[in-house]
């Protein structure tokens, strides 16, 4: 069974959307401050740290309390700041993580997991195609389930996982700090679909952390470099994010306070681990280098050093290295020259993005750099040409920038800082299925969250008691080409003619993009909530994919809608004619009756051939006919009425 929307029967829709002031209250705490001396048990637990959860790297950040700016925070025994985000499951059945985990990357693949934030919220449909990079078994049991990862003879989910990593994060800053961390704020890139944004506050859960915020990453980094920190702040800027293995190009538009994400683009599979690629590459071509004589440890030996050329070459001109007794050099100028396709493509996607925004590229402000790979001049010197007339901010430490914005964000959020409010849009339509399979958006594609809206539906049978709730994410006008979020049935709505319930549907999309969803029968009060938690998520291609068709099929999901729409309306038609005919059968002729019989059934003809002129016209032609009846019947009943008769 399925909904109406009463949108033409001139019923209610109702949208709402708070004024901006009002959509991120701001927790009542009193002023944090962290001392390690002297502070109330009280207010250290209140302390909230920043934590950058990076598909290669992960870092965790707090404000520091003596100059009351955002640092990173090293382990006990360096100053390394950056947890390498690798995981391995050692022999006795421990996780390491960081450093020495990344070590067992050569040693033991099999049981070494790194990149597993490309897996969170995903399913095994949604990266069968990348699994072969990986060195490690991805589970392909139940393709629609979220994935799995073997490791030994132990099977874990990608949440799990990145949980270690949370764990390993907030073990270095009760250290560094020496007191009980429990509450944090996470990034994630801004393209992260709900099924992302919720397996990542379950990681943190699991890692013993009240997640008080999923941030941006193109967010947190624009704050880093105090952009929208001062609420007078108008500014529009583009977040360049080079990592080891993705790209991200974020424009945003910071306004009275609010961050607003207008486009997002990228690559998933592009980053500095490519640059590395492009370098064993070179070798191969410049050198008696042979890759397909090495085993897996040795290509893993030489696509470290490889890494290792590479970041030389940030600071030197010519880099030679050995590797099982040969030299290998690389100058750079043959770096570049290997980069440029793949640098150009981050520039492709740059253009696209700032196309999507709807700006010029003059309106374009300032660029903020972030990920290890931005070090490279070249990318810099590319960046800048492209961005001609806008300020180029690379002056912070590409790795920590992200985790330095989680801190300001983290403290914004312990209540430290009251000027601040962070808006971001979610990146797809989210609606539900209505009669005839449409796609009836309720939240539209790059609304503010959080955000709270609703519609009014009725049902379509007589006596209809259940209501199936299709919940859909996506731009297309069929259901059938959007991606189906959640199902749920709200039962027990007492028995009512088709048309009678008012079924009140409300979408709450949090702060954290995370869909709550209720529906109620505001007659009877019966009411049904569920959190939308998706079985498996989006892969951002996928989101670009589903954008860029409903914008190549727009004519035909209009067509599509517009007849299933007319089709709705003349089945709703012909029953309130049907049961017309039952209720005043007396009071019309024989010829009458067969007249409006004949045009029902041509209307009927009409619908089974499909064609919307056609079945508004044969409306049309209905409508005329029995409308002076109806008229006559509406006026008589008055008439009865006012007789003290009641109506019927
Ligand atoms: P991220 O994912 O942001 O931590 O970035 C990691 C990537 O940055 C890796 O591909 C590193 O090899 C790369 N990277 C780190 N340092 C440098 C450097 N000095 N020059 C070029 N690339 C670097």
């Amino acid at each position: 069974m399925q909904l109406v929307g009463k949108n033409r029967g001139g019923s209610s829709t109702w949208l709402s959307q708070p004024k901006p002031k009002q959509i991120l209250p701001l927790p009542a705490m009193a002023r944090v401050s962290i001392n390690l001396s002297g502070e109330s048990a009280k207010k250290k637990t209140d302390l909230v740290v920043g934590i950058d959860l990076g598909t290669t790297n992960s870092l965790v950040a707090i404000i520091d309390p003596e100059t009351g700016k955002p640092k990173a925070i090293s382990g006990d025994n360096s100053n390394e700041v950056i947890t390498p985000s690798v995981i391995h499951f050692t022999e006795d059945g421990r996780f390491d993580v960081g450093s020495s985990a990344r070590d067992m990357l050569i040693e033991n693949p099999e049981k070494t997991v790194y990149s597993v934030k490309r897996l969170l919220g995903k399913s095994y449909n949604d990266v069968s195609e990348f699994e072969s990079t990986y060195g490690y078994k991805i589970i392909d049991e139940d393709a629609d389930s979220l994935v799995k990862i073997k490791l030994g003879d132990r099977f874990f989910s990608p949440i799990e996982l990145s949980a270690e990593i949370l764990k390993e994060l907030k073990h270095k800053a009760e250290k560094h700090l020496n007191q009980e961390i429990s509450k944090a704020v996470i990034t994630v890139p801004a393209y992260f679909n709900d099924a992302q944004r919720q397996a990542t506050r379950d990681a943190g859960k699991l890692a013993g952390l009240e997640v008080l915020r999923i941030v941006n990453e193109p967010t947190a980094a624009s704050l880093a470099y105090g952009i929208g920190q001062d609420k007078s702040t108008q500014k529009t800027v583009a977040v360049y994010d080079l990592g080891g293995g993705t790209f991200d190009i974020s424009i945003l538009r910071i306004e009275d306070g609010i961050f607003e994400v207008l486009a997002t683009n990228g690559n998933t599979f592009l980053g500095g681990d490519d640059f590395d690629r492009a370098i064993v590459s070179h070798w191969v071509r410049s050198t008696d280098l042979d890759e397909t004589t090495l085993d897996a440890k040795q290509i893993q030996k030489l696509r470290l050093l490889a890494e290792e050329a590479k970041k030389r070459l940030s600071s030197q001109e010519t880099v030679s290295l050995e590797f099982e007794s040969k030299s290998l050099t690389i100058s750079r100028l043959d770096f570049e020259s290997s980069v440029n396709a793949l640098v150009q493509e981050t520039l492709d996607c740059c253009e696209r993005a700032v196309k999507d925004s709807g700006l010029n590229m003059d309106e374009i402000e300032e660029v903020v750099m972030v990920g290890g790979s931005t070090r490279t001049p070249y990318v810099v010197q590319k960046v800048s040409n492209y961005f001609r007339s806008s300020k180029i901010d690379n002056s912070l430490d590409p790795d920590e920038i992200v985790a330095l914005g989680a801190a300001i964000e983290a403290d914004i959020l312990a209540g430290n800082r009251r000027d601040i409010l962070l808006l971001d849009v979610t990146p797809l339509s989210l609606g539900i299925e209505t009669l005839g399979g449409l796609m009836d958006v309720i939240i539209p594609r790059n609304s503010r969250v959080p955000f709270r809206a609703g519609r009014n539906y009725t049902t379509s049978i007589d006596g209809q008691v259940n209501l199936k709730i299709s919940v859909f994410q996506g731009e297309r006008d069929q259901v059938t080409e959007n991606r189906k979020l959640a199902e749920f049935i709200l039962n027990g709505i007492p028995a009512m003619p088709a048309g009678l319930p008012k079924i009140e549907i409300a979408f709450m999309l949090d702060a954290d993009g995370i869909l709550k969803v209720r529906a109620k029968e505001l007659r009877s009060g019966v009411e049904q909530t569920i959190d939308v938690k998706p079985q498996y998520g989006l892969t951002d291609e996928e989101v670009e994919t589903m954008l860029l068709d409903s914008l190549k099929n727009a004519k035909q999901d209009m067509e599509y809608r517009s007849l299933q729409e007319a089709i709705n309306e003349s089945e709703y038609l012909i029953t309130t004619t049907v049961k017309f005919i039952e209720n005043n059968q007396g009071d019309l002729t024989d010829e009458q009756v067969t007249e409006i019989n004949r045009l029902v059934s041509a209307l009927k003809e009409s619908i089974a051939q499909g064609s919307k002129d056609d079945i508004q016209q044969k409306q049309d032609d209905l409508n005329v006919y029995t409308k002076p009846f109806a008229e006559e019947m509406m006026d008589k009943s008055i008439g009865k009425a006012l007789k003290g008769k009641s109506i019927q």
